[in-house]
């Protein structure tokens, strides 16, 4: 996709399969609504083949279009509606729409069936807008940042209707900037960084993220000397942070340090209370590939890790965590 002169998204290639929740991650900028909006059909690509539900949305019918739904990230509610009347607009515009009453329980708005649209909160509006994105039935749905604005538990409720959509069968491309969403919900993630494909993978393995070394931290006991630790221990630990009594060990086979360590301390009567022992975080991942974009790095030959060659910037960028 090229705005003038600026190619915004490069030969990017993604395959989604049906059935599966596909996150799409990547920096402000990166181009994942300039490449959703070309799925969706909204945007005139300059170049390139997409399918999407076995049509090229460039060129797709009013039947295509009644197989997906959208969420975008921002809406405005309808003037002088309630919930229900939004649902049976839109159920109107679609041959087989979704029961009215089902499509609200499945987003959790179910009591607020009489309200003006107007007057619902920001996460209830959101809850709309999946709900007016779900009447006709989807096969595919879009969601754009589904739950910026949410509170704690209201996010948790949209992984829920997330996680059952999937059991009905839907197909969901999310796009998110939480990586504790794409966790918990995608199958499938796709990182995208300055208009390229940057990683791909599970969200346990992206970035060889599976292949990082675990990271074991505690602070020294009081009344004991890093001398007294176990050897195994001393040669592989660190001071966390300067002047800090804590220590950091990275190791791929935790168990050959922390065994040692456990029984060290059970055979003092020592208690370490603030043991950590932990892999690197999706975001910790995601911020190791993408981070570097900046300087220019994801120019660098960026593939898919799932694709054979040289490693991108990106995974180069991964493998420091290890
Ligand atoms: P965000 O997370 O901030 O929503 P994004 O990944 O969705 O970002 P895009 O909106 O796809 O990013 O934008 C990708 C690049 O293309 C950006 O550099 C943006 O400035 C540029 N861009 C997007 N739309 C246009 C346009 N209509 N004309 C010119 N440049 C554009």
């Amino acid at each position: 996709m090229r705005y003038g002169a600026f190619e915004a998204v490069r030969g990017i290639d993604l395959h989604v399969e049906r059935g599966e929740v596909f996150a799409f991650l990547g920096p402000n900028g990166a181009g994942k609504t300039t490449t959703v909006e070309i799925l969706e059909g909204y945007r005139k690509r300059s170049d390139g083949v997409v399918s999407v539900l076995g049509q090229d949305p460039g060129h797709a019918d009013r039947t295509w279009r009644s197989r997906i739904g959208v969420v975008l990230q921002e809406s405005k509610p309808e003037r002088d509606l309630t919930v229900t009347e939004c649902l049976r607009l839109y159920a109107g515009y679609y041959p087989k729409p979704r029961g009215i009453r089902e499509t609200l329980e499945l987003v959790g708005l179910a009591e607020k069936a009489g309200a003006m649209a107007s007057k619902l909160s920001g996460g209830q509006r959101r809850r709309l807008d999946v709900a007016l994105a779900l009447i006709g039935d989807p096969e595919l749905l879009f969601l754009d940042e589904p739950t910026t604005g949410f509170d704690p538990s209201a996010r948790r409720a949209a992984w829920e209707m997330v996680a059952g959509l999937r059991d009905l069968g839907v197909t969901v491309f999310l796009t998110t900037h939480f990586m504790d969403e794409a966790e918990r919900l995608a199958d499938r993630v796709m990182v995208i960084a300055a208009g390229k494909i940057v990683a791909e993978g599970t969200p346990g393995t992206l970035g060889g993220r599976d292949r990082t070394a675990t990271l074991i931290s505690f602070s020294q006991p009081a009344g004991t000397s890093f001398d007294d630790l176990p050897a195994l221990v001393r040669e592989a630990a660190v001071p966390e942070g300067a002047g800090v009594d804590r220590l950091l060990l990275k190791s791929v086979s935790p168990l050959e340090v922390l065994g040692p360590l456990v029984h060290w301390a059970e055979g003092r009567h020592l208690d370490l209370p603030d043991l950590e022992v932990r892999r690197p975080s999706l975001e910790d991942v995601y911020l190791a590939l993408t981070a570097p974009v900046e300087d220019g790095a994801a120019d660098a030959g960026a593939t898919s890790s799932s694709q054979s060659g040289p490693a991108s910037g990106g995974e180069q960028r991964a493998e420091a965590l290890r």
